[in-house]
């Protein structure tokens, strides 16, 4: 029986499942192993089958409830390859044949180390893409991305990569994009060409985690992150039509655009999905977890309670409100207040992320390029934020 208050239930669409609770790597950032999150030490190394026949129920229950009829299932880690191909082929099969006619759409994220040929033909038999974490180059990426032998990983990542391409046109047709850890000792610039020169044409700058409880590792202030980011924007953006796809920008310019962003990163809605740890707990994003205490407890599990809690039980609404500060920011629309674990002070989430100057100093770049790149007939609302806002520089 279920001790948890029944609040408004939540349509979500997205389940990020944790399907291996281990990783091959030990990278010295990971939210997971090395920002103070044990959770995973007691939880199943590997999901179960009856977690995954549970999901099922519950994602068949949910859709009936909200009229859905297609759901997304990000498989994650840990390294969700550990799984092994027979196994995560099952859990597949498995769950579209359970949730049937529902259509599953299957994302995943590796760190790319145990990709081969057979892992890129089950990836397109069940039509999914897949992103690799590449954080740039192996002299400076080695100094975080390691394995667990102490030795780094990205030479022996590129070097798969380059044997994957060899062999056809699979590895770039299905891999979605690069997600890349900002590590300031680069130039933004600089980094935004070595991924073109490496030949990716998608990728993702995630800002390290950490708050004003629990700093990035190797924190020294602001700034780095400032200038690396306004680097890697004014390299993108001189690149006109050849630009890569880099999300963090795009989604920034189009917020400027009155398109809210989806990107958790911009403080998007944390309560269209969930996370589903392998002992079938339900909680919020997995680092939300890095904050501790009342945040890193599991008060939902796929056995007891239905996925629509998930936004109520842990008061996602409140949480994500953006603080004074931010709603009387000109650049709320772009930046969103920032990714809710960064905005953390040991109790609460009332602050803008602990990035804020970066942030907001990208926003006024973004800004200025569009204002003096855009002829203003082409937007018909002149209270959008485009116009309204200030310029500082
Ligand atoms: S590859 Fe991902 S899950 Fe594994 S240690 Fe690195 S950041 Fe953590
Ligand atoms: S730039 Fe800073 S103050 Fe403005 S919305 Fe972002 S985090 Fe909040």
């Amino acid at each position: 029986m279920s001790t948890v208050a029944r609040g408004a239930a939540q349509a979500l669409d997205w389940i990020v499942l944790k399907v291996v609770q281990r990783c091959n790597l030990n990278c010295t950032y990971c939210y997971v192993y090395n920002r103070g999150d044990d959770s995973w030490k007691s939880r199943p190394p590997i999901i179960t089958d009856a977690v995954v026949d549970q999901l099922a129920a519950r994602i068949v229950a949910h859709c009936a409830r909200h009229g859905l009829n297609a759901f997304v299932i990000e498989l994650h880690g840990g390294e969700p390859l550990l799984l092994g191909k027979r196994r995560m082929q099952r859990l597949i099969d498995t769950l579209r044949a359970r949730t049937a006619p529902i259509t599953l759409r299957f994302i995943l994220q590796t760190n790319g180390l145990l990709l081969d040929q057979e892992w890129l033909a089950l990836f397109d038999r069940n039509a999914m893409s897949f992103g690799i974490s590449l954080d740039g180059p192996p002299e400076v990426a080695d100094r975080f991305r390691i394995q667990r032998n102490g030795r780094g990983s990205t030479q022996k990542l590129l070097d798969k990569i380059r044997t994957l391409r060899a062999a056809g046109p699979d590895f770039d047709r299905l891999m979605g994009s690069i997600l890349c850890v900002v590590n300031p000792a680069l130039h933004g610039g600089k980094l935004v060409q070595w991924f073109i020169d490496n030949g990716f044409d998608a990728f993702e700058f995630l800002l390290p985690d950490g708050n004003y409880a629990n700093y990035p590792q190797g924190w020294t202030g602001v700034a780095p992150y400032r200038r690396f980011l306004l680097e890697a924007f004014d390299a993108w953006y001189a690149l006109g039509s050849h630009a890569p796809q880099i999300r963090l920008f795009e989604m920034m310019m189009l917020g400027f655009m009155g398109i809210k962003s989806p990107l958790d990163a911009l403080g998007g809605d944390l309560r269209r999905l969930c996370v589903v740890e392998s002992d079938g707990s339900i909680g919020i994003s997995d680092v939300v977890r890095m904050c501790g205490g009342e945040f890193a407890n599991d008060k939902l599990n796929i056995f007891r309670h239905p996925l629509d809690l998930h936004a109520s039980v842990y008061q996602l609404s409140q949480l994500q409100r953006p603080c004074a500060q931010c709603q009387a920011c000109p650049h709320l629309a772009s930046c969103g207040g920032g990714y809710l674990p960064h905005r953390f002070d040991g109790s609460g989430f009332d602050h803008p992320s602990i990035y804020c100057q970066a942030l907001y100093a990208l926003a006024e770049r973004m800004l200025r390029a569009i204002r003096r790149d855009l002829p203003p007939t082409l937007l018909s609302d002149p209270t959008c934020s485009l116009w309204t806002a200030d310029l500082a520089e």
